[in-house]
């Protein structure tokens, strides 16, 4: 198998902030997690709030002693910088560094960035604005080569579900600000690339491999899809149950482009059961 025999994986669920970003890691821990993806403000909000300096303290001390590593931020679902709107492209450079400040003050590893929507425009132009905003974001941080690229379902307007073009962005925008790709299943089958068979996998893999900028994945988001193949919809299910399924779950694991690469479970959740029922389907696909 994939993983090789007695090898523990690097597995864990995105997990709320809530009460504190320090809470997060103790969620992670009774789920039995040794790695985890957070929020680092409401991904919903411009809103920049002062860090609880105390809590952030906290985070990296428990972090330590939890041994939970390594740790992704995701990004607000407001950022566009892509957007032919100056004012929505200034504000969403200012919350980007704003999170990467946030990253590097609570030591977690990466942050996991949706670029953006071309809203009308040619993708050239859409490119050309995400990778000067991605690059002016970094450089007001300070924080170098820790964002990671996630490909996007391909809906309306959305031009990073293909492994060309963020490869094109990462080459345009830089190591110093890109240090890799997050893959998430249910985006890359919603937008084409049938990962349920080797064959799908092996093309998938060689397209990372192979463009303009050869880019590396650092992280993998597990999740299902409740819509077929291609449809360009982003609506995620429970492992297993959706149109990627077991089988093709299985598939895609075993996976040499999958190997010693960090899990993450974005599936739905209305109680802690899902995350525990998911994470046991996981275990068994990987054994
Ligand atoms: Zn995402
Ligand atoms: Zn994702």
């Amino acid at each position: 198998m994939g993983r090789g025999k007695g090898k523990v994986p690097l597995l864990g669920v995105h997990t709320s902030i809530s009460g504190g970003i320090s809470l997060s890691l103790k969620r992670a821990e009774k789920l039995g997690c040794n790695t985890m993806q957070i929020f680092c403000h409401s991904p919903r909000s411009w809103d920049t709030p002062e860090p609880d300096e105390a809590d952030i303290r906290q985070f990296r001390n428990l972090r330590k002693s939890l041994g939970i590593s390594p740790v992704f931020i995701h990004c607000s679902y407001l950022i566009n910088l892509s957007s032919p709107d100056k004012g929505v492209r200034t504000r969403s450079i200012k919350l980007l560094a704003y999170e990467l400040m946030i990253l590097e003050q609570t030591g977690a590893d990466y942050l996991v960035l949706h670029p953006g929507r071309a809203v009308g425009q040619p993708i050239d132009v859409a490119i050309k604005l995400a990778s000067e905003a991605i690059k002016e974001a970094t450089t007001r941080a300070g924080v170098k080569g820790r964002i990671l690229l996630e490909n996007t379902a391909g809906q309306k307007g959305d031009i990073y579900s293909t492994i060309e073009n963020l490869s094109i962005i990462t080459e345009k925008a830089g190591p110093d600000s890109i240090g890799g790709l997050c893959i998430d299943t249910c985006h890359a089958f919603q937008a084409g690339y049938d990962i349920t068979t080797r064959e799908g996998c092996d093309s998938l893999y060689s397209e990372i491999e192979e463009f303009i900028s050869p880019l590396k994945i650092k992280l993998i988001h597990l999740n299902d899809s409740k819509r077929p193949l291609s449809s360009g919809i982003d609506r995620h299910e429970h492992i297993g149950l959706g149109y990627i399924g077991d089988n093709g779950f299985r598939v895609f694991l075993n996976h040499p482009m999958t190997r010693g690469i960090p899990l993450i479970l974005e599936t739905p959740k209305k109680t802690e059961k899902d995350d525990v029922r998911n994470l046991k389907k996981v275990k068994e696909l990987l054994e």
